[in-house]
């Protein structure tokens, strides 16, 4: 029998079920192969802050454009991040030096040719990345590499978990949980999930067994972490990258787009390593203005709507002159509903 047919027989019967996926490369992988125009109508896939650039809220946005307009200091930071709003303005539309890496280690050469300014780095992301970052602080020290700065702003995923299934607005049946933090924090760092969980790999054939999985555990009333990704996770994960996230970080409570403050959700720089924390090295007082937009992305980042449900989605917000982060980030919820042509909710 093929996954979709059991998918389907295993559905049939059953109230609507909601699956969110928290991982924005499952978002792309689930709308490319098509997979939400396959599953039987009572079987709904709905994205969650799997997007890092989206959950990083416009006050992080609008200190890194001040320290950007600071003489002398240069900003590194994924492409990803250069049209973010902030309350006023994007990073790409200011005068300032701006340099788009593709790892944070590149920021050490940076440093190293410019010994004369400082490099900020503005470090956003999940697990997945943290470790690289992490290691990117200790290969620094041991250079001797003294004008290399980080602004933290980095997230965990299972607390923002938590909170969704406290929040009585989220409607979800089960996880999709993600395949690249989970190979990094290990499936069982999930097991607190009191509801159908399953790590997937990201080709549309595991996304699918994923979905079956899912499925069959609430067709046996079961609700288990399972991994459906074993080829690269383990149960307890990558040991050597979450030592080095242990000796560099500590856990702080951060503010997320769309969720707001969420306990112990976030990583910041340990007190050892303050010589890299711009924020301690140079601490900046910000005053973020009121935004008044009608974008919708705290309720997209939460399952709450499907980006059509926005007004703006494709008329006023699009790619190219998108109003919030999620129609920005390539990974963002709206950006691959746009591009996928999901321009209704049907
Ligand atoms: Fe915000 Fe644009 Fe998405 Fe609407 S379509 S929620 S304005 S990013």
């Amino acid at each position: 029998m093929s996954l979709i047919d059991e998918i389907k027989n295993l559905a049939r019967g059953k109230k609507k079920l909601r699956f969110m996926e928290v991982c924005g490369t499952h978002t792309v992988s689930i709308f490319r192969a098509g997979i939400r125009n396959i599953l039987p109508p009572n079987v709904e896939l709905v994205s969650g802050p799997g997007c890092p650039v989206c959950v990083t809220n416009d006050e992080y946005i609008d200190k890194a454009i001040a320290y950007a307009k600071i003489p002398d200091v240069i900003i590194a930071t994924f492409g990803d991040m250069l049209k973010v709003p902030g309350s006023v303005e994007t990073l790409s539309e200011i005068a300032a030096d701006v340099r788009v890496i593709y790892s944070p280690l590149d920021c050490i050469k940076i440093a190293r040719e410019n010994p004369t300014k400082r490099v900020i780095f503005l470090a956003v992301g999940f697990e997945t990345t943290a470790p690289t970052a992490a290691a990117t602080i200790l290969t620094a020290r041991d250079l001797g590499v003294t004008n290399l700065f980080f602004l933290s702003a980095q997230k965990l995923v299972p607390p923002a978990l938590k909170m969704l299934l406290a929040d009585s607005a989220v409607k979800v049946d089960g996880f999709l949980l993600p395949g690249h933090v989970a190979v990094v924090i290990g499936s069982a760092a999930f097991e607190f999930l009191k509801i159908p969980a399953v790590v997937a790999g990201f080709e549309a054939e595991e996304i699918l067994l994923a979905l079956v999985n899912l499925l069959r555990q609430i067709d046996e009333g079961r609700a288990e972490v399972a991994n459906e990704y074993k080829s690269v996770v383990k149960a307890e994960g990558n040991l050597a990258a979450k030592k080095i996230l242990a000796q560099v970080y500590e856990t702080v409570d951060a503010d997320w787009r769309g969720l707001g403050v969420i306990k112990n959700s976030g990583l910041k720089v340990r007190e050892e390593f303050s010589a890299f924390d711009i924020e301690k090295i140079l601490p900046l007082e910000i005053k973020s203005a009121k935004k008044n937009t009608a974008c919708r992305c705290d309720e997209v980042l939460r399952g709450i709507i499907a980006p059509p449900e926005c007004k703006l989605f494709g008329k006023n917000c699009q790619p190219m002159h998108a109003v919030g982060p999620c129609m920005i980030s390539v990974e963002g919820v709206c950006a691959t509903w746009y591009k996928y042509g999901g321009l209704s909710i049907e």
